[in-house]
Order: structure tokens, then sequence, then C-alpha cells
């Protein structure tokens, strides 16, 4: 049943070309293909200022393509409305926002809170620092959490909404690397369905996506696995050295 669901295309951007309306003499993204499967767990890696976020942006339909077609679940954009989409894919972005209550009043935003995706974000080893554990109150936008602490509260809350894609846009850039890949990893664990998408700058949070798509320039220059990334793409090779600084 696994493998029916794995090889169905959940995400396929064709020909996307995008220009900003406050940059009109600048195309950002130019005839920009990428598909996804429903299931995968896909990285988006490349040069800062090269299009990953806008890649994100333009699935959430906060702004719309040019030309082109961006097709979620086999629906056009173009013809959804924004929250129809939005509905479908839970968005992290980099600074999350995190309402100054407390862990629980954000994760209940979300649902009912769920064992698992405690356990998923290591949540408890942030609410044993907190004097009322879920109950603390956050300060002004979750002030007295750490930055990675607020990236797995926005993890967790994104995740309890239960929908098909997760989006990370650097949501997990402020974990250190152990962190980082034990969250992924477990996500694949427990919610082997879920389709991944991590744009990301840190290549080893990515290592082992099943895919991994280099950005630059607007265009995908290269796909494929980390091991053959490293073999035959330059952009990639450059990407990892500078990691490892
Ligand atoms: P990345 O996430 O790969 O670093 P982005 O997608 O954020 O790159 O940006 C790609 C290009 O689009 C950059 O040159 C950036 O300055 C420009 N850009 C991003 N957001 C906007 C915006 N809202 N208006 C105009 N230009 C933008
Ligand atoms: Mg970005």
């Amino acid at each position: 049943k696994q493998s029916t669901s794995r090889s169905k295309k959940i995400i396929e951007f064709k020909d996307v070309s995008f220009t900003y309306p406050a940059r009109p003499d600048r195309a950002v993204l130019s005839k920009l293909n990428l598909a996804i499967n429903a299931g995968e767990f896909v990285a988006i890696v490349g040069p800062s200022g090269g299009g990953k976020s806008t890649i994100a942006q333009l699935l959430l339909k906060f702004f719309e393509s040019d030309n082109g077609s961006v097709v979620v679940n086999g629906v056009n954009l173009a013809d959804v409305t924004p929250n129809q989409i939005r509905s479908f894919i839970s968005y992290v972005e980099q600074d999350p926002y995190i309402f100054s209550t407390s862990i629980r009043d954000n994760l209940e935003l979300s649902g009912v809170i769920s064992d698992d995706i405690v356990k998923i974000t290591a949540l408890g080893e942030v609410i044993e620092r907190l004097p009322e554990g879920f109950d603390s109150a956050l300060g002004a936008r979750g002030a007295q959490l750490s930055g990675g602490e607020r990236q797995r509260v926005a993890i967790a809350r994104a995740l309890m909404r239960g929908s098909e894609i997760l989006l990370l846009d650097e949501a997990t850039s402020a974990l250190d690397q152990k962190s980082e890949r034990e969250i992924l990893s477990n996500i694949r664990k427990l919610l082997p369905n879920k389709t991944i998408i991590s744009i990301a700058h840190r290549i080893a949070s990515i290592e082992h996506a099943d895919r991994i798509f280099v950005v630059d320039s607007g265009v995908v220059v290269a796909s494929g696995k980390h091991a053959d990334l490293l073999q035959q793409c330059s952009v990639y090779q450059k990407l990892c050295s500078e990691d490892k600084l």
C-alpha cells in the first residue's frame, strides 16, 4: 500500500517563472521544475538568494506564479483559495510566531496534544526547564524560550494540524545538529506517510533525505541523493565544503 502512495505525485512545479511585484526588473524563478511524491522526505538546498523560500511562498499561495503551474494533490493552485491550500500544508518558518501564553495554549490551537508529537519534538526536555511545565507563561513572542525551543514548539504545533505536507523553511536552524536530525528521523518513524519538504542551508540536517533538489539562481540545477550530488554537482560540493567550516 505504501509503495503505491509513495509513487503518487503530491506536488509539481511545471516551468514556473516568478518575479516579485516589488522587484519587477528581476526574475527570481525561471522555468523551475520540481516534482515531489507523497510520503517523500525531500530537501531544497542552495546558495542564499537562489529562490528557495520563494518556492515555499508560491506553494502557500502567498504569491502566484507568472508563468507555468503549481499543482498540489492534483489541484492547480490557480483554481483554489489560499485557505484551501493552507489546510493541506503545515508551514514552519525560521523565526516562528509563538504566542506569549503557554506551550499548552500554543499547541492546543491545533487540537488535542498528542504524546507522539511531544515525543517527536522532544518537548519533554523543554517543559522540564520551565517552572510550570506545559502551563508556564512564555513571555512576549515566547521570549523565555531559546530559538531552538521556539522552533520545537512551532514544529509540534504544525504537526498537530495533521496536514499531509510539512513544509519547513530553515525551521530547525537554531537547533544543534543532533536534535535537528532526531526530529526529522522521529517524524519519519512515527508519521511515515507525511510528505516532508525541508528547505535548509545546513547539509548535515538533510543528508538522509530521499531526494535533494539543488536550487541556484531560480532553477533546479540538480537533484538526487547526497552521495550522487556530492560526486556530480559543483554547487552542492561547494555548499558541503562551506558547511564543514
Ligand atoms: P533563498 O530562500 O534561497 O535565500 P529567496 O527565495 O528568499 O532566496 O529570495 C530570492 C530572491 O528574491 C532574492 O534576491 C531576494 O532578495 C528576492 N526576494 C525575496 N523576497 C522578496 C520580496 N518579498 N520582494 C522582492 N524581492 C524578494
Ligand atoms: Mg530563504
